[in-house]
């Protein structure tokens, strides 16, 4: 069956902006640690935060982080979100769990080709969830142990799920690679969804979080898409 990617924020440090205003006051200050706490909890850190990111002051947004659910993606997009070496990953086992059903991702290229390609493509994902719980009988039926090589006929189509926890620097830096028009069009989806969640929760820490255009000229040179004006109104939707 087909599915899309969705991502959820399922938890997040509280106060994620007192947490990182804290943090980055306490290398300034000389008061006792329990009077800063009572001054921050006090007073509206959004602009003390803007200061921050605009200085690169970032290692106070190490304190804040933030956990996903992320479901109805592709294997291909969990080769790429894990190249991320910042974040924690827990993923959903293709050994442990039996594929005999699975879902997959339709790239909306091959579904914009029309209902007839659709359809080839459908053929193509039974085909091989037939090759699959053929590999599981011929190697003692479906488990643990047969499960992990007939995976090896599995496609990058094939659904996963997974738990994905960054602190707010490296969602920043994910956000910049990942919106980015050059990022492949999974995870730059999967990316805008986690950007719209975490501003939902932490405005201050993530207004100006987004890809490179969004704080200067684009990063990608002669490669850029050129669509900076446009990626500003996306990004300035979420934020108002
Ligand atoms: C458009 C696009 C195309 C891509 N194409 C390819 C491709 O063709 N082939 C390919 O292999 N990858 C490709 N990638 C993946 C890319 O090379 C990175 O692996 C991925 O984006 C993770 O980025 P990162 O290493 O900056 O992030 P993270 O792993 O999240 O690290 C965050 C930051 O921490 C620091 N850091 C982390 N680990 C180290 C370390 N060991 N040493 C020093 N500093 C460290 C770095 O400053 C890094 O930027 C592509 C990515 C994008 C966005």
């Amino acid at each position: 069956m087909q599915v899309k990617g969705k991502a959820k924020l399922i938890r997040y440090t509280a106060d994620p902006e007192q947490t990182i205003a804290l943090a980055a006051k306490l290398c300034y200050s000389g008061d006792e640690i329990d009077e800063l706490v009572e001054k921050i909890g006090e007073k509206d850190n959004a602009k003390f935060i803007e200061i921050l990111t605009k200085m690169n002051h970032f290692s106070p947004f190490e304190h804040a982080s933030f956990t996903f659910a992320v479901e109805g993606v592709s294997r291909a997009l969990l080769a790429q979100i894990t190249r991320h070496r910042i974040a924690s990953f827990s993923v959903r086992s293709q050994r442990y769990v039996n594929e005999g059903e699975f879902d997959y991702v339709i790239p909306p290229a091959i579904e914009a080709l029309g209902e007839e390609q659709k359809k080839k493509y459908e053929s193509q994902m039974k085909q091989m969830l037939c090759w699959y719980r053929e590999w599981q009988q011929m190697l003692g039926g479906a488990g643990e142990k047969s499960n992990e090589d007939a995976r090896f006929v599995l496609p990058n189509a094939c659904e996963t799920k997974m738990i994905v926890t960054m602190n707010a620097r490296e969602l920043m830096h994910f956000f910049s690679l990942r919106c980015c028009n050059r990022a492949q069009w999974e995870i730059r989806d999967i990316a805008w969804q986690m950007l719209e969640e975490v501003l939902k929760v932490a405005p201050a820490v993530f207004g100006l979080s987004g890809p490179g255009c969004l704080r200067g000229a684009c990063p990608e040179g002669k490669k850029s898409c050129g669509k900076a004006a446009e990626i500003k109104e996306r990004h300035a939707k979420l934020v108002n």
